[in-house]
């Protein structure tokens, strides 16, 4: 069955604007609409595969979820977060206030 949209999917499509700072093959990061912090952004899989939340991870995304962290990083280094750290968060769930089910993995930090 196919999977409902996203907003996320959206913004993967170009359909919707998004201030994208990083894209590849597999995942694309954009800073958050409402920052909690002088740096905020999010790292998405652009092809969700049935991960609209961690807890529906399964040992196949293990390479896909691998590359979301190393990109997290990699972007937080490019932020200039590198020296000071940052913050990484990945909500699941009503009890984790998630709010938009598509997997992705918060970066903040400055
Ligand atoms: P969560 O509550 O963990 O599901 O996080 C969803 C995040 O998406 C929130 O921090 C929102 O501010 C952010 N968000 C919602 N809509 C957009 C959008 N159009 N562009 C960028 N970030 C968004």
């Amino acid at each position: 069955m196919a999977e409902a949209d996203t907003l996320f999917d959206k913004i993967v499509r170009k359909e919707i604007p998004a201030d994208i700072i990083y894209e590849d093959e597999t995942c694309l990061a954009f800073r958050d609409i409402a920052p909690t912090a002088k740096t905020h952004f999010l790292v998405i899989p652009k092809n969700r595969d049935g991960l609209s939340r961690l807890s529906k991870a399964e040992s196949r995304h293990e390479t896909l979820i691998g590359h979301l962290l190393v990109v997290a990083a990699k972007v937080a280094k490019e932020e200039g977060l590198g020296e000071d750290g940052f913050r990484t968060v990945i909500n699941d769930g009503k009890h984790g206030c998630q709010s938009v089910y598509h997997l992705h993995v918060h970066v903040i930090g400055g």
